[in-house]
């Protein structure tokens, strides 16, 4: 049985290793990525300071040393406005099987006035570009300024703070692109709002992501409007929110002399509108302010007339991630993902399976979850599709060797190609004291490999 995989994120790592471990020996997988480089989110997501939620990587390069197992990178199945190498019809036609576990590549707006300013990002443009995403290169945010805003009350919010907040030398340490390091050294941000919707008791953060904050000892934090108390907890708090609670009491309670930074958490605050100079540069945000209401399950969110505005020059908003419609492929607007049956076939808008196609991860789920979560849905998807029946007759092995070499032919990044580019960046980040130095454009990837290939030729 012949699989195409399309995104070598978690999803798409979790799938084949499912399919390898209960589907027929000769049941082989081809992976696509459209960036040249494997393991989706957990390079370009997870925290460059979180380096042990990346040694989930190992066992995805397990699955990737198998003999049935090959890679095609910087191949992108091609993505509503024409961009890309590959179709879903070229895969179904080659293989028995099809899965799309391409994520959320896209973001949620607030839908204010101004919101595409100067330096005004959405947290996946700031993030990939901190990450080294290759189509984040280009980002640029100016970290020359006195106020920044993040809105959100996630963890990617707080992802988001610690990069602002963290001196260069902390980042240093890590895998964080090259040029966002740079950028970094220039940083004289004094002050950051962090602005989140309803209260304290409601906020999305996990317990360690919050617990974090204690560490950033120069930094002073303000709770506005002050805090509520410990001992009257809304009907649905929780020990997450409980524990939360106790730690934004604790660094409430820390007076700093001489803070390195401010960090105000703004809480019933929406933004209603950014403020730009002659420039197009944002200079401020005005947020209405909402009043709460306790209810048994959560609480529930009224905007006032009341309104105030904060200075910010650089706005950066984590509102939640979408994903990016695909040629040929049903989508769902409103939702921002692949629509699917329960066991993740991919249908028409009316219900109606596509023979042969499957979707699994963000994309079939929506933009929520740890890594570990998706392993559950690419198991529960993996055993559909060996379950199933399609009446298909895939093409030739040799038409197929055929179309993989005209894809090599156009730059794709092989297994192999990986392997000695993965072995650059260790060795790289080993010489400078961390984890990996991470290459990011296409250029400097196909010049790294030239120089490995032409090394090794030598050797
Ligand atoms: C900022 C951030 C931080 C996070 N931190 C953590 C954390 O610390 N711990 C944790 O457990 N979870 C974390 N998560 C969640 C975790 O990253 C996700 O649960 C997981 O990555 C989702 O996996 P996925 O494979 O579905 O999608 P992705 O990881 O997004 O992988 C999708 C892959 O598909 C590729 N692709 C997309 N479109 C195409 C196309 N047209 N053609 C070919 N390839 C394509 C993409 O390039 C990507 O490599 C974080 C998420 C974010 C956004």
């Amino acid at each position: 049985m012949r699989v195409a995989i399309v995104g070598a994120g978690p999803t798409g790592f979790f799938l084949a290793a499912s399919l390898f471990k209960s589907g027929p020996e000769n049941l082989t997988v081809d992976m696509f990525e459209k960036t040249p480089f494997p393991f989706g989110l957990v390079r370009f997501g997870v925290a460059p300071d979180h380096p042990k939620i990346k040694n989930v990587t190992r066992g995805y390069q397990k699955t990737m040393d198998s003999p049935r197992f090959s890679f095609f990178g910087n191949v992108t199945l091609t993505e509503d406005g024409g961009q890309g190498h590959i179709t879903a019809d070229d895969l179904l036609r080659h293989y028995d099987r099809v899965a799309l576990t391409v994520g959320c590549q896209d973001d949620r707006k607030l839908g204010i006035p101004f919101e595409d300013s100067k330096n005004s990002y959405s947290a996946t443009r700031f993030v990939g570009w901190y990450n080294g995403h290759p189509e984040d290169r280009e980002l640029n945010p100016n970290l020359k300024i006195k106020h920044a805003t993040v809105v959100g009350a996630g963890n990617v919010a707080i992802d988001v703070f610690r990069f602002l907040a963290s001196p260069h030398q902390r980042m240093a340490m890590t895998d964080a692109s090259d040029h966002s390091l740079e950028a970094l050294k220039t940083n004289t941000i004094e002050e950051v709002d962090v602005l989140v919707r309803r209260g304290a008791w409601d906020v999305a953060f996990t317990n360690p992501e919050v617990k974090e904050l204690l560490d950033f000892e120069d930094v002073q934090f303000c709770f506005y409007p002050d805090l509520p108390p410990l001992d009257s907890p809304p009907p649905y708090a929780d020990r997450t929110s409980t524990k939360n609670m106790e730690v934004f009491h604790e660094l409430a309670g820390r007076r700093i002399e001489n803070p390195r930074m401010t960090v105000n958490f703004r809480f019933q605050v929406s933004p209603k509108e950014l403020r730009v100079d002659s420039d197009g540069q944002v200079k401020e945000v005005e947020v209405c302010h909402n009043e709460l209401e306790i209810g048994e399950t959560r609480s529930q969110l009224r905007q006032t007339d009341k309104t105030s505005v904060y200075p910010s020059q650089l706005f950066i908003r984590s509102v939640g991630y979408r994903g990016r419609p695909l040629a040929g492929i049903p989508f769902h607007q409103k939702w921002g993902l692949i629509p699917c049956d329960k066991k993740g076939r991919v249908t028409d808008l009316e219900g109606k399976v596509m023979e042969g196609l499957y979707v699994s991860g963000w994309m079939r789920r929506g933009p929520s979850g740890v890594i570990g979560t998706n392993k559950k849905d690419a198991t529960e998807v993996g055993e559909v599709m060996l379950q199933d029946q399609r009446a298909h007759q895939a093409t030739s092995r040799r038409e197929l060797e055929s179309w993989h070499q005209t894809l090599l032919d156009g730059g794709a990044i092989s297994k192999q190609d990986w392997g000695l580019l993965d072995a650059w960046e260790t060795s790289e980040g080993e010489q400078l004291g961390k984890p990996r130095r991470k290459l990011v454009t296409l250029l400097e990837v196909q010049e790294a490999l030239n120089k490995l290939k032409a090394t090794s030729a030598t050797a």
